[in-house]
């Protein structure tokens, strides 16, 4: 076991020295030609030190993610190894005699552990944000945020975890079925509730303040159907300089949210193409296709992970003092092939993700017909967030649920739009729906 950590520690630093000289030696992510001197291309609108601190910034945000997501793995995979999870379980079970306290206490020790590990890169992450001007956050503000964090995903994750083990301890073969059956109808509680009960913990959301905008936003919300309630501005500038909107929650909860910092930093024109491509996640339930993907690729998920983890319990159990997966001590076990899962996933939701946006981008264009409007909009996104305006390769494939924002300034300068007057048959389906992506 012992040999395990040393070569998983070893692997470890292989990979990120690898990952440090594709980010930083290799350098990739140049401007193709196609893009050269066209409004695309960030040499036309960017000066050559917002070009260097975008690039800068991005490459740092880029590493510290590629180191993230291995090391919380390599500090699950410690957990079990070295017993910690066990002494966890002990500890829960000589304070309390019921299983709820007992998983209470077991999760606060493991989620506790785990966020003080995480917490330097977290802190390096809000630090270099800070240094490039993106956050606006105080430490104590960010930290502020930190807890909330802390305990929203600590109460969820007790939820889940109970009864996952309840059904684990009752279900002896077929208790991820089971358990994927019960997560459905939570999953599509949470999309409900996350705007109206999650997302207040960390920010106001009202009604527009400019009400002359608010009035043209409206009508154009009015032209696809959306009703006028579902529009909120949100206060992001005392903790963000970036710009941003998004479409989230379902059903009656279903909004579109502008961040306060998009509209004190783009015109009228470009806030109301914004919009547009907002409502074209509304309009196109692009909520309920992630959803419903989500959810098909949990159902998969579930399964994958009860046959590696029975697996691995069946034959490395006895070294680590595991004797049957209803263990509270084989969560890390279980929150480690999820994690990676995810991560292998990423490429495929992504792809997905940037093909709605896509989407998106051609329906605002055709709603607004304003290209002048569509491009100046991204390159202020851009400039403004120090954004990558072409990353490297891989960076894309992992991170990017958007296209890159050359190719959608390229898009939008070579749209096709029709120059005929008279009816466009553009389909705006009545709709009262939605999802959450910006
Ligand atoms: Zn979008």
């Amino acid at each position: 076991m012992k040999k395990w950590a040393v070569f998983a520690l070893v692997g470890y630093g292989l990979f990120a020295l690898a990952i440090y000289y594709y980010l930083y030696d290799m350098a990739p992510g140049e401007i193709p030609e196609i893009y050269k001197g066209t409004s695309a291309d960030p040499a036309v609108f960017l000066t050559a030190a917002e070009q260097t601190l975008g690039k800068e910034y991005s490459t740092i945000k880029n590493f510290l993610f590629f180191l993230g997501v291995p090391f919380e793995w390599l500090v699950y995979f410690f957990i079990l190894v070295f017993g910690v999870s066990k002494k966890f379980e002990e500890w829960s079970k000589q304070t309390v005699r019921f299983s709820v306290g007992q998983t209470a206490i077991y999760l606060f020790y493991l989620s506790l552990l785990t966020f003080l590990l995480a917490f330097p890169l977290q802190y390096i992450s809000y630090h270099f944000s800070r240094v490039y001007r993106i956050s606006a956050q105080t430490f104590p503000q960010w930290m502020k945020n930190e807890l909330i964090d802390f305990w929203v995903s600590y109460v969820l994750m007790f939820v889940l975890v109970f009864v996952l083990y309840a059904l684990i301890k009752r279900f002896k073969k077929k208790w991820w079925l089971a358990a994927w059956a019960l997560f459905v109808p939570f999953t599509v509680f949470m999309m409900y509730v996350q705007p109206v009960l999650i997302d207040p913990l960390y920010n106001d959301f009202y009604p527009l303040k400019n009400k002359q905008l608010e009035t043209k936003i409206l009508n154009l919300a009015d032209k696809a159907n959306i009703p006028a309630d579902h529009v909120y501005e949100v206060n992001k500038s005392k903790e963000t300089n970036a710009l941003n909107a998004y479409v989230t929650g379902i059903g009656g909860n279903a909004r579109i949210v502008l961040w306060d910092t998009t509209l004190k930093k783009l015109n009228e024109e470009e806030v109301l193409f914004v919009m547009a491509h907002e409502m074209a996640h509304y309009v196109k339930k692009h909520i309920y296709i992630g959803i419903g993907s989500y959810l098909a690729f949990a159902f998969f998920g579930f399964w994958l992970a009860a046959k590696w983890m029975e697996r691995w319990v069946r034959k490395y159990g006895k070294q680590l003092h595991i004797k049957e997966l209803s263990q509270l001590r084989t969560l890390p076990l279980f929150l480690l092939v999820i994690s990676m899962m995810a991560f292998a996933s990423s490429p495929f939701s992504n792809a997905i993700s940037r093909f709605e946006e896509k989407q998106a981008d051609a329906y605002a264009i055709e709603m607004t017909r304003d290209k002048e409007a569509a491009i100046s909009a991204f390159q202020k996104l851009a400039r403004e967030g120090l954004s990558e305006v072409k990353p490297p390769a891989l960076v894309k494939i992992f991170r990017y649920g958007h296209p890159a924002m050359a190719e959608r300034i390229y898009m939008m300068e070579t749209y096709p739009l029709e120059v005929k007057e008279g009816k466009r048959k553009e389909e705006r389906s009545g709709a009262s729906a939605q999802k959450s992506r910006d």
